[in-house]
Parts: C-alpha cells; sequence; structure tokens
C-alpha cells in the first residue's frame, strides 16, 4: 500500500508527499517549511520522519524549503547533477551525506520505495519528473513541462496514479497581462503544460491501470479550476474516455494538503 498527497500545487509553490509504512519521500519542496509541515500533519504524517527529498528542477516554487527541511531533519536531497549545480547557493549549507546525486532513469531504492526520474522539457538546467514505485504500484508526478514526447508517454503509461500539469489556459494567456515575452517563454516548448495539452497527454497513455488524476501547477493568473477541469474532461470525452467511471480525476489544491489517496 501506498500513500499519496499533494501538499501543495501551484506555480506559487509544489510539494507532494508519497509514503508506505516505512518510508516516506517528498518530491519538491516548493513552499515555506511551516506550510508542508502543517500540511503533513493534516494527513498525520511528521515530517520529522521523511526519509528523502527528491527535486524535480532548481525553479524556487520546487525548492523553498528543500534546505531548511533537510537542516531540520536530516534528510537527504536527491537530485540531478545539473540541479545541484544551479540550487546550491539557494539551499544555504547542506551536510555532505545528505547531498545525493541522481541520473535519469536509473532506480534509486529508500526502503521499500523506488523512485526513478525522467527527464522533461522545461526551461531549467537537467529538470526531471518522477515515477515512484511500491510493490506493483506505480506512481507519476509530472509537472513544468512545455511539452511531451514519446519518452514521457512511456513515463506515463501504466501508473496507477498521476499528478499532471494543468498550468493554463492557452487563450486567457494570450489575452492576459503578462508581458509578450513571459507569454511566449510559457507557450514554448520548454514552457508549461496547457490545460488542453494535458488533456491530449491522458488520453494518449489512458489504460486501465490508471484509477486516480490531479491536475495541478495551476497557474494563479491564467487558469482556473473549473476551466482547467472541463478542458481536460472534454478532450477526453472526445476520445470516450469518461472522467469519473473510467478512472477518478480531481483538482490538486494550491495552498493545502488535497485529498491523499491509498492505493
Ligand atoms: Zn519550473
Ligand atoms: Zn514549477
Amino acid at each position: 500500500m501506498i500513500k499519496f498527497c499533494p501538499l501543495a500545487s501551484g506555480s506559487s509553490g509544489n510539494s507532494i508527499f508519497a509514503g508506505t509504512e516505512n518510508t516516506r519521500i517528498l518530491i519538491d519542496a516548493g513552499v515555506s517549511g511551516k506550510k508542508i509541515q502543517e500540511a503533513l500533519a493534516s494527513i498525520e504524517e511528521d515530517a520529522a520522519k521523511l526519509d528523502a527529498i527528491f527535486v524535480t528542477h532548481e525553479h524556487v516554487d520546487h525548492i523553498k524549503a528543500v534546505g531548511i527541511l533537510s537542516r531540520r531533519f536530516d534528510i537527504p536531497i536527491f537530485a540531478t547533477e545539473g540541479t545541484w549545480q544551479n540550487m546550491e547557493r539557494e539551499l544555504g549549507a547542506i551536510s555532505r551525506k545528505n547531498k545525493c546525486i541522481i541520473y535519469s532513469g536509473e532506480k534509486n531504492i529508500v526502503n521499500d520505495i523506488c523512485i526513478k526520474a525522467f527527464d522533461i522539457p522545461h526551461d531549467a538546467a537537467q529538470p526531471v519528473g518522477y515515477n515512484i514505485f511500491a510493490g506493483d504500484t506505480k506512481l507519476t508526478v509530472a509537472t513544468d513541462m512545455g511539452h511531451y514526447n514519446d519518452d514521457i508517454k512511456e513515463n506515463l503509461a501504466d501508473s496507477n496514479a498521476i499528478l499532471l500539469e494543468a498550468n493554463h489556459d492557452i487563450d486567457m494567456l494570450k489575452k492576459g497581462s503578462y508581458p509578450f515575452s513571459l507569454k511566449q517563454r510559457i507557450l514554448g516548448l520548454n514552457g508549461h503544460l496547457a490545460n488542453v495539452t494535458a488533456g491530449s497527454l491522458l488520453g494518449d497513455v489512458m489504460s486501465e491501470k490508471i484509477k486516480h488524476v490531479y491536475l495541478g501547477h495551476l497557474s494563479n493568473d491564467n487558469n482556473t479550476e473549473e476551466i482547467a477541469y472541463e478542458t481536460v474532461r472534454k478532450v477526453l470525452a472526445s476520445r470516450n474516455i469518461i472522467v469519473g467511471k473510467d478512472f477518478e480525476m480531481e483538482m490538486a489544491k494550491r495552498d493545502c494538503a488535497s485529498r491523499y489517496i491509498k492505493l
């Protein structure tokens, strides 16, 4: 049995908990340490018992409390070499034994959980998404992706639960107040995944194995929960995939723990 719970999700900060009876990990810690501790407490988990923090990339909405938590509770941090080079200064002093380098495609064992990173297209040094395996269960965290490719589809396929980015509504972004260069960055191949693209990706990988999808990492300015959910639902309906029947889908909450699922 594995528990899976987004603790915070959105362009303002991201952290995801996954754990078994014996092991507790975070993917990213991009809100304050206090918020993460509170969110963990709300699902009856203890930050002091975390076994590892895996980091997707160096952007502040993913690393804000990584150094703080590591120092406070002596937690090892896992990240790619490129991410380490670009985040280390922001983290503050990290003890040598808690600095762990991972490689895309290689499995990392933490007690009874296995975590594998995969490359994602994003404007960071060496960004990754993660597959988390426990027993027969596979979870996937895939946010901060400008587009998707066959490799990403393979990594999502056969997942039992997925946290997938639905960052923006393309029309809202284009008509919104962001400067042209920022719009181009977000819409670009290394930017963020639009709602409609999240729907296509889910449609491409959908199988009986997928039981639960959280849509997350929503833009504060260029999306709403309703628009994201409806856009993805409609893309899937056009392919005869019915949300609520074929699988469950919900929005990951921006500022607190979402409903946690056990698989
Ligand atoms: Zn990012
Ligand atoms: Zn982000």
